[in-house]
């Protein structure tokens, strides 16, 4: 019996240790057995393992938690998860932007089917238990943690096309649904409040949903109803009904000030913030992919009635031609400098030649006006018409991410290195190789900032025994090369993995070398 062990057992040897806790480096020995870490010391006799890695002259650290992914499909149909593990993440949180792969019923199967149809996954399960059968049955090479996304709950109960709030039996199917979610295993909730249909909930809903998790420590995450014009409302929305529903976490996606005339207004925000902590007790934190491009469904740019509407039903109007015609009109009244601003990420596969281009160059390739192309392009394939857009201040970005409550998510999906799910954003390849070297820059300690790749997000998301070096924990591990670790994806090669990671290891198994 112990000889079987000891064959089981890792040792890394003479490694720079930084533990995830923000404590000062150290240097030592990490012995794992069986997946957990069972001793972290100055010197662990080799004879104790049966494998030896030699980590002199590496920095040995918790694996990095991407608080913000959206891997919820790509996970089942490339469980390799090449573009995180690459970049040292160990764990996902999937579910974001309130967009998740359950609960599922007749009501938003065939929206989600669509929506994910590039994926070639049948979405044949209900439950948050299924769908997390259908996780492990495909042995991830990283850790999925879900949360309940509000727009698939609400579309679960009253379908996409139900614009105003739930009425109180609907919420009660919701909160239903929702506590059923929890019970299987997701780990708390998300919004996505721009979007249909999460955009027709009030205020109310929100707190009403919040209500029905057990206790008061779920993490919920927003993606804000407004990240630019009103965007104090809608920070005001999110702690309003965090206070409304006796929840005290508050998790801000992607923490931005969208548009150029937002700029000015983070100093409010983060006294907002503040306020909100100290004033109101409530635990508030954020998230943020180290760029100044966003991405998001291309159909986002349109005006009403037709943002009203979820990409499905978009692009059954956009065949007829008078919808077209309108549309193309609509596009026709932005204003002429947005489109040097709008990036194609990707859309139908004749289209390849323009992704990774704005509309401005794209018009001059064309040689026709850049609202009538992306209204083409918008017809042609609406669900996988993808763009990126430039509205962000770079000096904002760097002050975001320094926050003490800003951790890392990279608001993408674990994608292979091959454009057969769709192109990626770049921070689905480089989000944390280029958080760790901004904040570097800015003078932070390395050790504060693993502190926020690992264990200040593992405590956010309530994630046991993960975040941390230390005996017990599961031996989710990066070995890796802080001083070369170095993003390589722009937006013309958006799948090119980050240099300077030397080895990971996800409970105990050896994932991924470069
Ligand atoms: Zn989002
Ligand atoms: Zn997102």
């Amino acid at each position: 019996m112990s000889g079987c062990l000891k064959h089981l057992k890792t040792l890394f040897k003479d490694a720079r240790i930084i533990d995830g806790t923000g404590a000062p480096e150290y240097y030592g020995d990490v012995l794992l057995s069986e997946g957990v870490i069972v001793a972290v010391e100055q010197n662990i006799a080799a004879t104790s393992a049966g494998e030896i890695i030699n980590a002199a002259g590496l920095t040995l650290a918790p694996g990095f938690i991407d608080v913000h992914s959206h891997s919820d499909l790509s996970i089942l149909a490339a469980p390799e998860a090449f573009g995180k593990i690459s970049q040292g993440v160990t764990t996902e949180i999937i579910g974001n932007c309130g967009l998740s792969p359950f609960p599922l019923t007749d009501l938003n199967r065939g929206h989600l089917q669509e929506l994910w149809g590039h994926y070639q996954i049948d979405l044949t399960w209900n439950s948050c238990s299924g769908y997390l059968r259908e996780v492990e049955r495909r042995q991830p090479a990283v850790n999925i943690f879900p949360l309940v996304g509000h727009n698939t709950l609400r579309a679960a109960v009253i379908g996409y096309d139900t614009p105003r709030p739930a009425t109180t039996s609907e919420l009660a199917a919701m909160q239903q649904l929702l506590a059923a979610s929890i019970a299987d295993g997701a780990i708390g909730l998300s919004f996505g409040l721009p979007y249909v249909p999460g955009k027709f909930a009030d205020q109310n809903e929100l707190a009403m949903l919040r209500m029905a998790l057990p206790g008061r420590d779920h993490p919920c995450s927003f993606h804000l109803r407004s990240e630019g014009n009103s965007l104090e409302n809608a920070l005001a929305e999110a702690f309003n009904s965090a206070k409304q529903s006796n929840q005290h976490k508050v998790h801000i996606s992607h923490l931005k000030t969208s548009g150029e005339a937002n700029w000015h207004k983070l100093d409010r925000v983060f006294g907002l913030i503040k306020q909100a902590q100290q004033c109101d007790g409530l635990c508030v934190t954020a998230d943020r992919y180290p760029y100044v491009e966003s991405m998001t469904q291309l159909s986002m740019i349109l005006p009403e009635p037709y943002c009203d509407l979820d990409d499905s039903s978009l692009d059954r109007q956009l065949r007829d031609n008078h919808h077209f015609e309108a549309v193309v009109a609509a596009l026709a009244q932005l204003l002429p400098g947005r489109w040097e601003n709008i990036r194609l990420v990707s859309g139908a596969p004749h289209r390849q030649t323009l992704f990774g281009k704005t509309f401005d160059h794209i018009a001059a390739i064309t040689g026709q006006p850049p609202h009538l192309t992306c209204a083409e392009i918008l017809r042609e394939s609406t669900l996988s018409a993808r763009a990126a857009f430039h509205g962000m201040s770079e000096a904002n970005m760097k002050q975001i991410i320094q926050a003490p409550f800003t951790v890392c998510g990279s608001d993408e999906s674990a994608l292979p290195a091959h454009y057969s799910f769709g192109r990626g954003h770049p921070r689905g390849f480089g989000s944390f190789p280029r958080f760790i070297r901004g904040l570097s820059e800015s003078g932070m300690s390395l050790e504060q900032i693993i502190y926020k790749l690992t264990g200040q997000s593992a405590a956010i998301f309530n994630l046991p025994r993960r975040g941390t070096i230390k005996p017990g924990n599961w031996a989710d591990l990066v070995l890796f090369e802080p001083d070369i670790f170095l993003d390589q994806a722009d937006f013309k090669s958006p799948h090119q993995p980050a240099v300077g990671i030397n080895q990971v290891w996800v409970n105990g198994k050896h994932l991924y070398s470069l």
